[in-house]
């Protein structure tokens, strides 16, 4: 099922919409623009005063009336940043699914490090054992790329496992990470 991707006044991803939230958004009139070739049009009950079977032409991106909220925090989760790591293991480089990967700290709770996207990383379970409660340089296990915050254009990608077409372009234009996902 498609999602469709909200947008906020200023143009900034604020979530994924299923189709029913989307209509009802149409139906509130809270649609400022659409972007994007439409999907197939929804129909709706026939209108007993005019006779004419009401029609929505959902297009895969809109952007709602409201207020801004602050800054976007992008939740953190296993299935978000393992995408964000293309789901390889950042000490050793080998692929792995997601039942393989855990999330490690790379300077350890323990330690002071918090749970961030800025000092996490997916690592697989044999190099996440071996480094244990020490950071990557204690360990003499280099990351082999750098963790970073995703800003809310990449986590919405990386949110969802299916992005159309439009909705890919929209979001890719403000891609910036280093990633193979964002080349
Ligand atoms: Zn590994």
């Amino acid at each position: 099922m498609s999602a469709i991707l909200k947008l906020d006044v200023t143009g900034q991803p604020r979530g994924w919409l299923t189709i029913n939230e989307a209509v009802l958004a149409y139906s509130r009139s809270d649609v400022l623009y659409g972007i994007g070739y439409p999907l197939p049009p929804i129909l709706g009950g026939i209108q007993r005063i005019s006779g004419i079977r009401s029609r929505i032409d959902l297009q895969p991106i809109i952007a709602l009336e409201g207020r801004v909220f602050g800054e976007f925090i992008p939740r953190l989760c296993n299935k978000t940043l393992f995408r964000r790591d293309d789901h390889r293991c950042i000490y050793c480089g080998g692929k792995f699914i997601k039942s393989d990967l855990t999330r490690d700290h790379v300077l350890p709770i323990s330690r002071g490090g918090r749970d961030r996207w800025e000092n996490v990383v997916a690592a697989c379970k044999r190099c996440n054992f071996h480094k244990g409660n020490r950071t990557p340089e204690e360990a003499k296990m280099p990351l082999l790329a750098i963790p970073f915050i995703p800003n809310s254009f990449e986590w919405h990608f990386l949110t969802k496992e299916r992005v159309l077409g439009d909705q890919m372009d929209y979001l890719s234009t403000q891609f910036k990470a280093k990633r193979d996902w964002a080349m």
